[in-house]
């Protein structure tokens, strides 16, 4: 379905960004992926997902928080992809402390790569996208995109600003073959959330099993973890001609976090 359309996926060396970048190179989408850590398993298990297409993965290293670097990004995806046709902007991290304490530099990145790296990319990745007529933007945000927890200030203004700035460049592009979404996920067990569950155990000395459970039950009805591939099979729906006219959507998949 996506032969001979590239995708950047950004924050696609772990976790949910992974998951998406396998079900679009499914689909036969070339991948640029991004991020940091290791590059070599995530490049190989995202040209194994797409082999049957023979589609071609890049990565570049572009820290997310520098729009000097998201030029560099996109200069690269020029020069080797002939640009991008997808964007998935999923890269963000979490730091949780109430508002009087917490660390303004952590706001400061906070704010810079969970929401105006997606300015940044829909800035340069639009007038391509309008060239063809064709686009598709899908901002990774969260449930804390529509509701808030304690203790997590920058990381829900960020996510309430995305979706914000989603519904605005769907407007701005209503008319055109280019959809812009958000997706809200719940709970996803990735390491940014075991980092939470660790400390939640720590706090509360109990296992990190319990620890894990008691965070599901505050939040997330069916009790279970929403998946990177659940979320990637989204993606692809978005991306879809069955998705022409869904615009400026916030979609949530959540176990039923939101439905409360
Ligand atoms: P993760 O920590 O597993 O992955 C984050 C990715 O972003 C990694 O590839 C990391 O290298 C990359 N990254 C971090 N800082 C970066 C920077 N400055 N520049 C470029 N890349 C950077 O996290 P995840 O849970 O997969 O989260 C992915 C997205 O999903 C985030 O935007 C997060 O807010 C959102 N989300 C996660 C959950 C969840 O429960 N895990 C729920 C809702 C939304």
């Amino acid at each position: 379905m996506l032969n001979g359309k590239t995708a950047l996926v950004t924050g696609s060396t772990s976790g949910i960004g992974l998951g998406i970048a396998e079900k679009l190179a499914a689909q036969g989408a070339n991948i640029i992926l991004n991020g940091f850590g290791d590059v070599d398993a995530p490049k190989a298990s995202v040209a194994e997902a797409g082999k049957a297409h023979g589609i071609k993965v890049g990565y570049h290293g572009a820290d997310m928080s520098k729009p000097a670097e998201i030029e560099a990004l996109f200069a690269y995806a020029l020069a080797n992809f002939g640009g991008v046709d997808i964007v998935v902007n999923n890269a963000g991290i979490q730091h949780v402390a109430n508002v009087e304490d917490f660390p303004v530099e952590k706001w400061d990145t906070i704010l810079a790569i969970n929401l105006s790296s997606a300015f940044h990319t829909m800035r340069l990745a639009i007038p391509g996208m309008r060239a063809k007529n064709w686009g598709r933007i899908v901002n990774i945000a969260s449930a804390h995109g529509l509701v808030a927890s304690a203790g997590k200030s920058a990381y829900v203004a960020a996510k309430h600003g995305l979706v914000g700035l989603t519904k605005s460049v769907a407007l701005e592009t209503a008319t055109t073959g280019i959809t812009a979404n958000a997706v809200c996920p719940g709970w996803v067990l990735t390491p940014l959330v075991q980092k939470q569950i660790d400390a939640k155990a720590e706090r509360e000395g109990v296992s990190v099993a319990e620890a894990q459970k008691g965070l599901l039950g505050e939040k997330q009805p069916s009790l279970q973890f929403v998946t990177p591939a659940q979320l990637g099979d989204l993606t692809v729906f978005l991306c879809s001609p069955g998705a022409d006219q869904v615009r400026g959507a916030a979609w949530n998949m959540d176990g039923g976090w939101l439905a409360q």
